[in-house]
């Protein structure tokens, strides 16, 4: 009997839960007037810049003036294509997707772009976001007899799309974004035009953005994907818009009168890159001005300040600058582990944490702590981090969060499932600092927060409770 070789793909049922709010998916497109040969390269950057946002599938549907084809698969956007392929595909316009989804939802067939024919045309969708009433609606069609090939509510919007395909393509969008209730951020090629839509209240993000020096428009989840093919930032699209992008150039309209607005605001504490600008606010600031609110709210003596790799560094750097506490890289990351690296016991998974992160001794051993953090959702990582900081020396351990307490469940695209799974549910700050095991525990309120959004123009359900939709039907199909 020789040794047995689990291959870790194997062993994918004993994950541990993720201890970060996951953002569901990412989104990306492009359209030039003729075609080119290196559209789908392009859109392949789009979400190599998007690979935060996504790493179970990725997928890009290349159009040559109406006639689609896409190639979509399992995993990270370096493993999914081949560039000698891709190389090879000559179009005038291309759409792309990288997917997130919970444990036991992974499958081809949930991969995007979706596809299907219409009298407008072929139709390619991705979608970023989750519709709160795909459940009625998937039901309607199914009485309809449309047949479903995924679990995703996506595939909803398709079939939506394509069911009203003969009122016309502005009216069919509209019709159907009048008609789905939710957070979402859409580009589609339907016929030899480019559509992009953002919700009515703009939880999920979207922008616009034109290559330099070209007719070439780019479409994307975060302006860091508009950055890595050279296109500048236009604009968002606003809340309630859609886009139609042809030979004749952008044409905007907007299918609601909604004037309330909605974005996101996890999107600026840990979804988002700090190189991307959203909705006007440039995330790197808002996370540096979390660090400093965080110092000001509560002071504390202590020798250095360590930010937790990768969203919490920069909310550290701000600590730091604004409390005179010297900032030190005291945790370093491994670049070679995703997020779902997978070990087969709990005693493996308790070390798991060292394996991710691991504290610089000659940084904290002897030294008064501050480790700055962008987010608490089960606390189970906090726990392990600080455990470590004390084994590499460090006297006293104050933990910090850059965000408020996270205490309910998200219902627009953040994996989430359930509000028990959240500590701050069901735990004061002392019950939390206790359990944590930490010298002093401090969350950057909320109101400290709109201070640094500016207004109320932003979704804190995650915070409240409070939800920029009222009635929210709780669905079982797939988030994207
Ligand atoms: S509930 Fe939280 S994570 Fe979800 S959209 Fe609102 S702010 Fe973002």
């Amino acid at each position: 009997m020789g040794n047995k070789i689990i291959p870790i793909h194997a062993i994918h049922q004993y994950d541990e839960l993720p201890d970060k709010m996951e953002e569901e998916c990412g989104v990306f497109a492009i359209y030039n007037r003729e075609p080119v040969d290196n559209i789908a390269y392009l859109a392949y950057c789009g979400l190599f810049a998007l690979q935060h946002r996504g790493q179970e599938s990725a997928g890009i549907t290349v159009a040559n003036h109406g006639h689609l084809e896409t190639v979509k698969g399992m995993g990270l956007v370096s493993e999914v294509f081949n560039m000698d392929d891709l190389s090879k595909k000559i179009g005038n316009a291309a759409i792309g997707h990288v997917r997130y989804s919970t444990t036991g939802s992974s499958s081809l067939a949930n991969a995007q772009p979706l596809f299907a024919q219409s009298i407008l045309g072929a139709i390619s969708l991705a979608h970023n976001g989750n519709l709160v009433n795909a459940n009625r609606l998937r039901h309607q069609l199914e009485l309809d007899g449309t047949i479903f090939h995924s679990s995703t509510d996506s595939e909803v919007i398709l079939n939506l799309v394509a069911k009203r395909a003969r009122l016309g393509l502005h009216e069919a969008i509209r019709d159907t974004c009048n008609t789905i209730s939710g957070g979402y951020a859409l580009v589609m090629i339907v016929g030899n035009k480019l559509v992009a839509v953002r919700d009515p209240l703009g939880i999920r993000p979207l922008c616009l953005g034109k290559i330099r020096d070209s007719e070439t428009y780019v479409l994307a989840s975060e302006s860091c994907a508009l950055d890595i093919v050279g296109a500048e930032l236009i604009r968002d699209v606003a809340a309630g818009e859609m886009l139609v992008i042809d030979d004749k150039g952008v044409q905007s309209s907007f299918y609601t009168q909604e004037q309330k607005r909605a974005s996101c605001s996890f999107e600026y504490i840990y979804f988002a890159r700090p190189d991307s600008i959203l909705d006007g606010l440039d995330v790197y600031h808002v996370r540096e001005m979390a660090g400093r609110y965080l110092a000001r709210q509560q002071s504390v003596d202590a020798d250095v300040v360590i930010g937790v790799p990768d969203s919490g560094i920069v909310a550290a750097i701000g600590y730091s600058e604004e409390s005179g506490i010297p900032y030190s890289m005291g945790l370093v990351r491994s670049k070679y582990m995703g997020r779902s690296f997978i070990l087969p016991s709990q005693s493996l998974r308790e070390q798991a944490v060292k394996l991710k992160l691991n504290p610089m001794r000659q940084v904290v051993s002897g030294k008064r702590v501050v480790l700055v953090d962008d987010s608490l959702v089960r606390g189970t990582t906090a726990k392990k981090l600080i455990k470590l900081m004390r084994d590499a020396g460090a006297t006293e351990v104050h933990f910090r969060l850059a965000s408020p307490m996270v205490k309910s469940e998200c219902f627009f695209g953040v994996d989430i499932s359930s509000k028990k799974e959240l500590i701050a549910s069901y735990m004061s700050i002392e019950e939390i600092c206790r359990e944590i095991g930490a010298d002093s525990l401090d969350f950057l309120t909320l109101d400290n927060q709109r201070n640094i959004l500016g207004g109320n123009k932003f979704c804190e359900g995650c915070f409240t409770a409070e939800y920029p939709l009222g009635d929210i039907e709780i669905n079982q199909e797939e988030k994207c």
